[in-house]
C-alpha cells in the first residue's frame, strides 16, 4: 500500500519547498521516507486495518484484479468484525491488554471472532445480526476454490461487503460516544508509533479511502464510494512531486 508523504521539514523551512512521494507501507501501518534533501521521516497511517484492506481491494478492483479485490474485501470484513469486538469491549471498560490476552485464543480462527461479534452485536443493539448469506457462499468459491470472478461479479461481492460494514458502522455512529471511536484512533496511532525509531520526525496521514472513518463521510452506495475513491486517487497522483521518480522508496529505515 502507498501513502502520500510530503516532507514537512522542507515545507515549513525558511526557504519552503514542496515535494512529496507515494511511499510504501505494510502491515505495521508506518511508512518511512527520505526527501531529496536527506530529511528522514516516518508517516503513521491513520487508518484502521479493515479500511486499509478495503482500499487495497478497491484499488485492485479498479485495475481489474478481481480475485485480489474479493480477497481483500473478504479479509476487510473479518477485520471489521475484530474492530467491532475491540471497540465494544472498550466501551465495557475492558483494557486493551486484557482484550489482547483474550484475543490470542481466537486470533487464528475467524469463526470464533465471528461468534464473538454476533454476541456483542446482540448486546449492543438488542437485536440479532443478520448475515448476508451470499457473502459466505461467494467467498468460499473465490477464496477457498480459487475461482476468478468476472468484473461484474467481483464488484457485486465488494458492494455486499461494503454495505455490510456500512450498515453496522452507521449503527455504531448512532450510539455515538459509547463506542469511543476517537479513542480507538488515538490508540492505533500510539501503537504504530512504537515501530518508529526514537528521534525520527513523525507525521500522521489519513488516506482518502473508500470508507474513511476519519472523515465521517461514508457514501451510502458502493458504486458512489468507488467512483469517489477513483477520483481521489487520480487527484493524489497529480499532486505528487516525486523527487525519486525511478523509485528509491524503501521500507528499510527502521532496520
Ligand atoms: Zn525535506
Amino acid at each position: 500500500m502507498k501513502v502520500f508523504a510530503p516532507c514537512f521539514e522542507c515545507t515549513f523551512s525558511s526557504n519552503p519547498r514542496f515535494e512529496s512521494q507515494l511511499v510504501d507501507y505494510f502491515d505495521d501501518g508506518v511508512a518511512f521516507a527520505t526527501c531529496s534533501v536527506g530529511h528522514k521521516f516516518a508517516v503513521i497511517v491513520q487508518t484502521q486495518k479493515f479500511e486499509i484492506l478495503l482500499n487495497s481491494g478497491a484499488a485492485a478492483l479498479l485495475e481489474g484484479f478481481t480475485l485480489e479485490a474479493c480477497a481483500s474485501f473478504s479479509a476487510a470484513l473479518e477485520r471489521f468484525y475484530e474492530f467491532f469486538i475491540r471497540i465494544s469491549a472498550r466501551s465495557r471498560k475492558i483494557s486493551t491488554d486484557l482484550f489482547d490476552e483474550m484475543f490470542k485464543t481466537m486470533a487464528q480462527q475467524s469463526e470464533r471472532q465471528f461468534g464473538a461479534f454476533l454476541m456483542l452485536y446482540l448486546l449492543e443493539f438488542n437485536e440479532p445480526y443478520k448475515e448476508n448469506p451470499k457473502i459466505r457462499t461467494f467467498r468460499n468459491k473465490v477464496i477457498h476454490k480459487g475461482e476468478i470472478p468476472q468484473n461484474d461479479k467481483s464488484a457485486e461481492f465488494c458492494s455486499w461487503v461494503y454495505d455490510e460494514i456500512n450498515k453496522v458502522y452507521q449503527k455504531m455512529l448512532e450510539k455515538g460516544d459509547n463506542f469511543s471511536l476517537r479513542e480507538a484512533t488515538m490508540e492505533m496511532i500510539v501503537s504504530r508509533r512504537k515501530n518508529i525509531p526514537n528521534g525520527m520526525s513523525v507525521a500522521t496521514a489519513s488516506e482518502a479511502g473508500i470508507f474513511p472513518l476519519s472523515h465521517k463521510d461514508q457514501k451510502s452506495s458502493f458504486s458512489e464510494a468507488l467512483e469517489d475513491f477513483r477520483k481521489s486517487r487520480e487527484m493524489l497522483r497529480r499532486t505528487v512531486i516525486d523527487p525519486f521518480p525511478v523509485g528509491r522508496h524503501d521500507h528499510s529505515e527502521q532496520k
